[in-house]
């Protein structure tokens, strides 16, 4: 079960370093339900229980407004709030301190830029975070803490996001053509193709790729690949080891080749034969 356990934990962790670019030290945003799980649990020393799940040292953070809202939590808060206040301030933009699930949704922000796991026992602020593309959660369960694994919003995100990058965005367009339209200028002057040029103004993105896909085929009539080209790979003979040995220049020719070799050596046994025959008569 455990080692179950630690192989989903490093599988997720795997897609946030790679998908999201989570690197070492972790930093763990801690909010005031998870603090109060810790030390109602006695999971402590906090961090050494954290750095165990996610193998890997971690800092630990919270915000004021956290802190602001334990305060206000009163007394059976008060031994949480003195264990929050050991963690380091992540700075929100709050100077009035406001609910601690509106100040941690807005620290993680839209994407999370500061690459923070977010530890909480508020299920509904969880479920909020999991729309949010790369923040990876932690809560307890009792005694033990787990990471949750990337949800469904988040693998699809990386899925198209990975789509994406395949295709060529908007700006990588304008500087292909630009660079293609540059070509095309200096090589006017041994190319009557005008079509191009008139295309220049034109805003249809479709026409000025057909104007460039153009420019690249007369390019090619100037004789420049735009592609690799690859050698098709061809029988380049029989098997020398399954062969006769090879007695002179002409029957080397005649095993070259398939099956119209094969046509013309039978003539040439033909005509060989008449050879020898005018020769012996
Ligand atoms: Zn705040």
């Amino acid at each position: 079960m455990k080692v179950k356990k630690q192989k989903r934990h490093r599988k997720s962790l795997t897609f946030y370093t790679a998908c999201f670019g989570f690197h070492k030290p972790y930093r763990v945003l801690c909010d005031g339900t998870f603090v109060h799980h810790l030390v109602a649990n006695r999971i402590t020393p906090a961090d050494t229980a954290l750095a165990n799940i996610l193998s890997s040292p971690v800092k630990l953070y919270t915000t004021s407004c956290v802190l602001a809202e334990l305060k206000r939590l009163g007394k059976s808060y008060s031994e949480a709030l003195e264990a929050a206040k050991n963690l380091i301030i992540a700075r929100c933009e709050h100077d009035k301190c406001v609910r601690a699930d509106s100040c941690i949704t807005e620290v993680v922000g839209e994407n999370n830029s500061e690459h923070f796991f977010v530890a909480s026992q508020d299920a509904d602020l969880r479920k909020k975070l999991e729309e949010v593309p790369g923040v990876p959660l932690i809560f307890g369960l009792r005694n033990a803490l787990f990471l949750e694994s990337p949800s469904a919003f988040q693998k699809e995100y990386v899925k198209t996001s990975e789509e994406g990058r395949l295709h060529m965005t908007n700006k990588e367009y304008q500087i292909f053509r630009e660079r293609a339209m540059n070509r095309l200028a200096a090589g006017e002057a041994d190319n009557s193709n005008t079509e191009i040029v008139e295309n220049k103004d034109s805003e249809d993105p479709i026409a000025s790729a057909q104007a460039i896909k153009r420019s690249i085929t007369s390019r090619n009539k100037i004789g420049i690949k735009d592609r690799p080209q690859f050698k098709r790979k061809r029988a380049k003979g029989p098997n020398p080891l399954s062969c006769k040995k090879k007695k002179s220049r002409e029957d080397q020719k005649e095993t070259k080749g398939d099956n119209t070799a094969k046509r013309s050596r039978k003539r040439k046994r033909s005509r060989k034969g008449q050879m020898s025959a005018e020769a012996s008569s």
